[in-house]
C-alpha cells in the first residue's frame, strides 16, 4: 500500500448515484509515450463516444504546451470509450483520446478493412519495489535462483505480484477489453498479459487502455511497472511485446500457410524500418539469445521462439491461424507496429 494515498479509504466515499453526474477519466498519451489523465464531470450519461465532448487544455500554460506538442493535440479529441473500474458505483468512463500515430494507423487500417485484420498483443512487464529499485522477489544484493522454475509460476518463491496481475485482469474485464490471459514469465517478477484478438487499429487502443490500468493498479500498490525491454543485465528473459498477426485469408484453410508465407517473405526486406518502430533499447533484447532473434537478421520458422517471426505448429497442422512477430519491444507504440506489419505484408505503396 503506498504511503501517499489510500485506495481502500478513498473508495468510501465513492458513494451511489445520487444524481446524474457522471466522471468521465481523459486518458491520453504524451510526446514521450507517457500516459496521463484528468477527470471531468458530465452532467448526462454518454451512451456512446460521440456523446463525449472534447476537452480542451490551457493553451497559455507552459507546460501544457510542452506535454501536448503539436497544435491539434491541444484539445483532446475522445475516441474510445471503457467503463471505469476506478468508479464502479459512479458508474464513470474512461475515455482515450486521439494520438497522430493512431489517426495514420486508423487510415491503414480502413484500406485494408476488407482483408479482417486482427492483432493479439502479449504485454510483457516488471514489477519493480521503488524501496530497493530491484524487481520483486529480488534479494537486495545478488540476484535470485537463476530462471527455469518461474514461467508461469505458482506457489512462494516461484511468483512475483500476481495479486496486481490478478487485480489488472479483473479491472481489464470490468473496463470491457479483450483480455484474453495473463501469466507469469521467465524472469522473477517479469508478468504478461495478453490482449486480442482485436480488428485493426482497436488492439492499439486496448493496449494503451490497459496499460493505464496498469498505472493506476500498481499505483495504488506503491509499486513502479517498467516497460523496458532488458531492466536487468544478465541471464534473464528480456521483455517484449509479441505481436501476433491475422487476415481473412490466413484464417482460411483453404488460403492460410500460402497467405502467411506471403506477408512473411514481404516483411523480411523491411526488417531494419521494422525494427525502427519495434522500441526503444531494443538492441539490448534482441540478441539472439532467450528466445529472441537478433536484431541484425531477420528469421521465421515453425514453432521456432528463436526467430524474428514464428508460425505456430498448431498453425501449421490446422493449415491456417495467424503469425507471431517476436521483435517488438514491451514499449512499444502498438499503432505503429501494426501500422508497419500491414504496410509491408501488403506491400503498401502511398498514393
Ligand atoms: P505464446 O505465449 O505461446 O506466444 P499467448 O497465449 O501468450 O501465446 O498469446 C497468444 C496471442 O495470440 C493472444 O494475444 C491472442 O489474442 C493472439 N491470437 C490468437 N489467435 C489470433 C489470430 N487468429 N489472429 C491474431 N492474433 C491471434
Ligand atoms: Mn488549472
Ligand atoms: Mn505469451
Ligand atoms: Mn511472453
Ligand atoms: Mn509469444
Amino acid at each position: 500500500m503506498s504511503i501517499i494515498s489510500n485506495a481502500a479509504i478513498s473508495s468510501k466515499y465513492e458513494l451511489k448515484g445520487a444524481n446524474k453526474q457522471v466522471p468521465i477519466e481523459y486518458v491520453f498519451i504524451d510526446e514521450e509515450g507517457q500516459l496521463r489523465s484528468k477527470t471531468k464531470t458530465l452532467d448526462y450519461m454518454p451512451k456512446t463516444i460521440q456523446d463525449v465532448p472534447p476537452l480542451d487544455m490551457d493553451e497559455t500554460k507552459d507546460a501544457d504546451i510542452v506535454l501536448l506538442g503539436a497544435q491539434h493535440r491541444r484539445q483532446l479529441v475522445p475516441i474510445a470509450m471503457y467503463q471505469d473500474p476506478f468508479r464502479v458505483n459512479l458508474q464513470g468512463k474512461l475515455v482515450l483520446c486521439e494520438h497522430p500515430t493512431r489517426q495514420h494507423c486508423k487510415e491503414i487500417m480502413d484500406y485494408y478493412a476488407h482483408l479482417e485484420p486482427w492483432f493479439g498483443m502479449e504485454q510483457e512487464y516488471v514489477l519493480f519495489d521503488p524501496k530497493t529499485n530491484r524487481p520483486l522477489g529480488w534479494p537486495l544484493h545478488g540476484e535470485p535462483e537463476s530462471q527455469g522454475k518461474y514461467y508461469c509460476g505458482v506457489g512462494a518463491g516461484k511468483i512475483f505480484g500476481r495479486d496486481i496481475m490478478e487485480a489488472h485482469y479483473r479491472a481489464c474485464l470490468f473496463a470491457g477489453l479483450v483480455l484474453c490471459g495473463c501469466n507469469a514469465e521467465v524472469t522473477p517478477g517479469q508478468l504478461e498479459y495478453q490482449i486480442g484478438p482485436c480488428v485493426g487499429v482497436t488492439i492499439g487502443d486496448e493496449l494503451w487502455m490497459a496499460r493505464y490500468i496498469m498505472e493506476r493498479i500498481t499505483e495504488e500498490f506503491g509499486i513502479i511497472v517498467s516497460l523496458h525491454p532488458k531492466p536487468m543485465r544478465g541471464d534473464w528473459n528480456p521483455t517484449g511485446c509479441h505481436t501476433n498477426f491475422s487476415t481473412n485469408e490466413m484464417r482460411s484453410a483453404e488460403t492460410g500457410l500460402e497467405a502467411i508465407d506471403q506477408a512473411i517473405e514481404n516483411m523480411s526486406s523491411k526488417h531494419f524500418e521494422h525494427i525502427e518502430v519495434y522500441g526503444q533499447d531494443n538492441e539490448l533484447r534482441l540478441t539472439g539469445e532467450y528466445e529472441t532473434g537478433h536484431i541484425s537478421v531477420f528469421s521465421y520458422g515453425v514453432g521456432n521462439r528463436g526467430a524474428s517471426i514464428r508460425i505456430p505448429r498448431k498453425v501449421v497442422a490446422e493449415g491456417k491461424g495467424y503469425m507471431e512477430d517476436r521483435r517488438p519491444a514491451s514499449n512499444i507504440d502498438p499503432y505503429q507496429v501494426v501500422t508497419i506489419i500491414m504496410k509491408s505484408s501488403f506491400n503498401y505503396k502511398s498514393q
